[in-house]
């Protein structure tokens, strides 16, 4: 199959006007033309790391029917990979949807479902936001070995907290990228965990231990340290100033656009769930009771939206935050580029970014 006369964008290469020519899935070539009119933009398919759910689907209640339901609303946002992600749980819990996941993987034979994300419960109580106080705990080795399988590709931790370091070599060794949150450590202890391998945070700076010029807390080290920072690009957790700031500070090359999307995403406001505990969504802002903020109902699309007009990035840049960047972080493969060799995984957007049509392994599953 071929795409003719798009505008190709490449987190590498740039932006040029071409063909781009598949087969089995995979990009055979790809023809810059040396024009300068095109009718549409080819991005690489958009990548979500984090996301609890959405259109009344919650990761830790998934089953079969629920999951490809998710996968296929998600085409329709551009979405052609995504890790579910739960949140501080009963170990029994945790393990009972990683292996829903990892069966329903590796039943398909195309999937956008990469792997599973646990955000928790090894964070810390102080700064648990939406996640209930009641399952957050401690990591133990033990634990670990229980809940890890090779397609955990992310958890969220919170450096500080005892059993950190005890089994952090456990998760390297299953390849899982531990990525910092929920976390009131100081720019001390981030800098301890930036220097043994941990270079990524979760919902930069949102649950972390705020900027101060005399203790840099987490804020201050995510900007310090050469961290893939995660934002929710929704314009309520992050003023639009700073997500410029951020990208003026650390480029795109840092950035890892995420929705944190709970069940009440694509839905209408009203009263939801999320890991027992009791969300109110008010137009579009998900709380709890007290007012703290419970995931968001932001649907990628909109997030690639917003980041190109709070920040005025170039395309190419907004290929790199949307995918690029989380594929190269998390090492998935042969995803996040328009290259030969690469799956033919693809957004196609007008020229105000609205999906258009997006292809799973070649093959086209959402058309407007
Ligand atoms: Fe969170």
């Amino acid at each position: 199959m071929e795409i003719k006369n798009v505008l190709v964008v490449d987190p590498l290469k740039g932006e040029f006007v071409g063909d781009v020519l598949w087969e089995e899935g995979i990009v055979r070539k790809v023809t810059p033309k040396g024009a300068s009119t095109f009718d549409n933009i080819l991005m690489p398919g958009f990548v979500d790391p984090h996301t609890h759910g959405c259109f009344g689907i919650d990761t830790m209640s998934i089953d079969d029917e629920k999951l490809e339901r998710w996968e296929r609303f998600l085409y329709t946002q551009g979405v052609t990979s995504f890790i579910p992600t739960t949140i501080s749980a009963k170990k029994e819990d945790m393990i009972r949807v990683s292996n829903m996941i990892e069966e329903y993987v590796y039943k398909k034979s195309k999937t956008s479902v990469v792997g599973v994300h646990y955000e928790g419960p090894y964070i810390n109580i102080n700064k648990r936001g939406a996640q209930n106080p009641s399952a957050i705990r401690e990591a133990t080795s033990r634990e670990m070995e229980e809940i890890l399988s090779p397609h955990v590709k992310l958890i969220t931790m919170a450096p500080e907290l005892k059993g950190f370091y005890d089994v952090l070599p456990l998760l390297k060794e299953n390849g899982t990228v531990v990525s910092i949150g929920h976390s009131d450590a100081n720019f001390e202890e981030i800098r301890q965990a930036f220097l043994n391998g941990v270079n990524r945070i979760t919902h930069f700076p949102n649950a972390l231990k705020g900027f101060h010029h005399r203790e840099l807390g987490g804020s201050g080290a995510g900007l310090y340290f050469d961290f893939t920072l995660e934002m929710i690009v929704d314009g309520i957790h992050l003023d639009p100033n700073f997500v410029k700031l951020i990208y003026r500070l650390k480029g795109a090359e840092r950035i890892s656009l995420i929705t944190d999307s709970i069940s009440a995403a694509a839905l209408e406001d009203g009263e939801y769930e999320l890991g027992g505990l009791k969300v109110n969504v008010l137009e579009g802002k998900a709380t709890l009771q007290d007012g703290t903020l419970a995931g968001s109902t932001l649907l990628f699309s909109k997030a690639v939206k917003n980041f190109k007009k709070f920040t005025d990035c170039s395309l190419k840049e907004l290929a790199m935050v949307s995918s690029y960047n989380s594929a190269m972080n998390l090492n998935i493969q042969k995803i996040g580029r328009i290259e030969e060799g690469y799956l033919a995984n693809f957004v196609l957007l007008d020229k105000e970014l609205n999906v258009l049509e997006t292809y799973l392994y070649g093959e086209k599953v959402y058309q407007r």
